[in-house]
């Protein structure tokens, strides 16, 4: 065990649970052995051996959807997750982690992705013409959750390059589907430096490598470099790249949009990566507003309930902790909630009330008029 995620357990053992509110788990299953300060207090338990691998505490250190919530009620600037992690590691090795978690393992081995499934078959017909390939300047790799539940969504991608001016841009082609985010996040950590290795080799010759996941972006600017295989420099969200060409392309709105859309910030944007200002400021400047802001948004955002895996192996918390951004915005009637996570919008648009979810890049697409089309205010 690292000496610095030993002192983080040691933080928490004499902090009084400054963060203990901020946790979506501790709050979804109204258990005090589920706040940043149980968990970390098991942990340590588990990591000195005082305590058996047992099914309950191993439980414990999956009740976490790795949003880093926690770490901005922190005098010490914890970061939970990463502590959970190496006790993860340790079940799984040992065969007690829960049974949900094989179960994604098994699904990955099948089909390289958490899905099972052959994602790229149902992406190709949206992916760029054949002839519109080029060399290896720019590599878009959708998350598995996009290619899951919105294969159409490459499409959308491709079309709002070509309205920004964007060219050279190359869809990803290995025969793995996926960053591995949920291996890393599940504790699988050989599987998580397989699949690592030969990503890494397959994209570092790209000057860009861009996502539209922000738990791949996560795993492919930090968590890669950390196995050895820096991509940090290379690898770029989708709205970070989309940015310049925002900026300094003419493209035509729709014109002002007065509506009332709230945009929801991804944990691993806007907390890992600090993506809070940009959205809204591309919002702003396309509908000439800025987006209502939820009670909890920006670093202090809500989870979805869907980070980590967490939804898989805890499906009943996950769908109560996503309800919290539901009934705020049904509650307050807010016509349209955007999001630029895939698998976030595919659970609140399942469990939306009297409310559009749309993802952000879409409504982007949307709102930027192709170029021979007339503008007309909306
Ligand atoms: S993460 Fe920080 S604030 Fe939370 S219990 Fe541990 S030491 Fe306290
Ligand atoms: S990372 Fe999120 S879910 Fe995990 S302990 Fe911290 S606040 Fe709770």
């Amino acid at each position: 065990m690292r000496s610095e995620l030993k002192k983080m357990m040691d933080y928490c053992t004499y902090c009084p649970k400054m963060c203990r509110f901020s946790c979506p788990t501790a709050e979804a299953t109204a258990s005090e052995t589920y706040t940043p300060w149980g968990k970390m207090e098991i942990a340590r338990w588990l990591t000195d051996k005082t305590l058996p691998l047992s099914e309950a505490m191993v439980a414990a250190v999956y009740q976490c959807v790795n949003c880093l919530h926690c770490q901005q009620y922190c005098e010490h600037g914890n970061d939970v997750p990463s502590a959970l992690a190496e006790i993860r590691r340790m079940a799984v090795e040992n065969y007690a982690a829960p049974a949900p978690v094989y179960t994604l393992e098994e699904r990955f081995a099948a089909a390289n992705n958490p899905y099972g499934l052959d994602l790229f078959e149902r992406v190709r017909a949206h992916g760029p013409k054949p002839e519109a390939k080029r060399g290896k300047e720019v590599l878009l790799q959708p998350s598995c959750h996009t290619m899951h539940y919105f294969p159409e969504r490459i499409g959308v991608y491709f079309e709002l390059f070509e309205k920004l001016g964007i060219e050279g841009v190359s869809l990803v082609e290995t025969p793995i589907q996926c960053c591995g985010a949920p291996l890393d996040a599940l504790g699988f950590r050989t599987e998580f430096q397989e699949v690592a290795e030969v990503q890494y080799y397959s994209m570092k010759d790209y000057r860009w490598v861009v996502s539209d996941g922000p738990e791949c972006c996560v795993t492919l600017k930090q968590k890669y470099a950390d196995l050895g295989f820096p991509l940090e420099r290379s690898s770029v969200p989708l709205m970070e790249f989309l940015e310049p060409y925002l900026r300094h392309s003419n493209y035509r709105s729709r014109g002002k949009i007065k509506r009332r859309l709230a945009y929801h910030d991804p944990s691993h944007l806007s907390r890992y990566l600090g993506l809070v200002e940009l959205p809204r400021r591309i919002l702003s400047e396309l509908t000439g507003f800025p987006p209502l802001e939820l009670s909890w948004s920006g670093l202090d955002s809500l989870s979805s309930g869907t980070e980590g895996s967490y939804d898989l192996v805890f499906p009943e918390f996950g769908e109560k902790i996503a309800l919290r951004t539901v009934e705020e915005l049904a509650a307050r009637g807010i016509g349209k909630l955007l999001t630029a996570d895939a698998k976030a919008e595919a659970v609140f648009r399942r469990l939306a009330r009297g409310f559009e979810v749309q993802d952000f890049y879409e409504f982007l697409n949307e709102h930027i008029l192709p170029a021979e089309a007339p503008a007309n205010e909306g």
